[in-house]
């Protein structure tokens, strides 16, 4: 069977994998220079975001022979909001490196495969439908989706992130969600290494946000987080993205085209995490491929933990600073610290987020 994929990056090289292992060598079309040509940045992924999966990695490794190596693993989340601290502490997840680095999660990928992969590929998606017997499509955002009518978009973001020299520990990251300094957003910390970090802050693109000065707004977050983490973080690098959206297919295959990665949607537009689901939907369409199983079936939970996560960030987005603040303050709660902690390790397999939705749907249309 003749298989092209259109974009190697987590999904699209997850599917290829895959594919190999049953004996099959598709061609991936890319259409940049090199794997993974795009600025470095720090991600993270939390398992609690990928329930009813514990431990991302581990889970990739055992089922799908899929071999990522982190940076380190995430110990401690600290969230600031607007007056307090808290944080959750124990195996949360992983932080690991994207973009141009030799160790980032698409490099690893890429050293896994041996099919060809035609860099700087001008092909359309048009043209390799009529080539090829299946087309998966993986270019990492939703515009041929959208373009095919077959993408149902919940919002756009700005994000605007700079690479930071400090004092980290890799194992510790950080999150703050304070509405007066980015409305109805939130930014990250995530070291990759104990000397360079991205700071990042994102914010989705609401008509009462997009009169905001980015500049601003950013200047306004860079002082704040110098002062709470007590250090003169100096910036080496940046990156901005101007409406990045979240949204989901309609359908995760039409006729013999698989929508995988961001063009079905694995962004998750609660806190923005992709990486996993974006993996799983390459190995799904891959097995769907080779007769293994149902991509439609195998997709499943990822549209229930996309539509969770469009419910938790609509509960953020209903939360004012004060509720915020103390729901912070009980992170370190001592009779509640324990079993917060115990919620969201990886060696749990709860899914609290889906016991959660019902009372946040409530505190949704009480809040309309
Ligand atoms: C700033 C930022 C921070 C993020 N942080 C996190 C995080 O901390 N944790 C997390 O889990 N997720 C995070 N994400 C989301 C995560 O990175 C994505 O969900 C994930 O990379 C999607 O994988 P993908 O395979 O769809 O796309 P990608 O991995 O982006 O790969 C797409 C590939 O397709 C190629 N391509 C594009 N167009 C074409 C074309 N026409 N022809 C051929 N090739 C093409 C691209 O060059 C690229 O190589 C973040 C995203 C951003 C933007």
């Amino acid at each position: 069977m003749n298989i092209a994929i259109m974009g190697s990056g987590l999904s699209g090289l997850s599917c290829a994998i895959t594919l190999e292992k049953h004996g099959i060598k598709p061609t991936i079309f890319e259409n940049r220079n090199r794997v993974g040509d795009r600025f470095v940045n720090g991600e993270a992924t939390f398992s609690f975001l990928n329930r009813p999966i514990k431990d991302e990695l581990k889970y990739l490794k055992e089922k799908f022979d899929i071999l990522l190596t982190p940076i380190d693993t995430v110990n401690k989340l600290v969230v600031h909001s607007e007056n307090e601290v808290g944080s959750i502490d124990g195996n949360i997840g992983y932080i690991n490196i994207r973009g141009r680095h030799e160790n980032s999660y698409e490099c690893q990928l890429e050293k896994q495969v041996t099919s060809k992969i035609i860099f700087n590929s001008t092909h359309e998606y048009e043209q390799l439908c009529k080539e090829f017997d299946r087309v998966v499509l993986a270019t990492g955002d939703g515009e041929y989706a959208s373009k095919l009518g077959n993408y149902k978009s919940d919002l756009t973001c700005t994000i605007k992130g700079k690479t930071v020299t400090g004092d980290f520990l890799t194992s510790i990251t950080h999150v703050w969600i304070n509405y007066k300094v980015i409305p109805k957003g939130y930014a990250w910390l995530i070291p990759f290494s104990e000397k360079e970090a991205n700071l990042v802050i994102a914010y989705p693109d609401y008509p009462s946000n997009i009169k905001l000065d980015i500049n601003e707004m950013w200047d306004t977050f860079y002082k704040m987080a110098c002062k709470k983490l007590d250090q003169n973080l100096v910036v080496t690098d940046s990156f901005e993205i101007t409406r990045y959206m979240m949204g989901i297919c309609n359908k995760p295959i039409i006729e013999n085209t698989y929508f995988v990665g961001n063009c079905f949607g694995s962004m998750s537009p609660g806190l923005g995490f992709g990486q996993i689901a974006a993996i799983l939907t390459g190995v799904y369409a891959a097995y769907d491929i080779c007769g293994l199983g149902k991509y439609e079936e195998l997709t499943k939970p990822l549209f229930e933990n996309y539509n969770h996560a469009l419910v938790f960030r609509r509960f953020l987005e209903n939360l004012s600073d004060n509720e915020i603040d103390v729901i912070i303050k009980n992170l370190d709660n001592k009779y509640l610290d324990n079993v917060i902690n115990q919620l969201f390790s990886n060696k749990r397999q709860l899914d609290f987020m889906e016991g959660l939705v019902p009372i946040m749907k409530l505190w949704n249309s009480f809040k309309k």
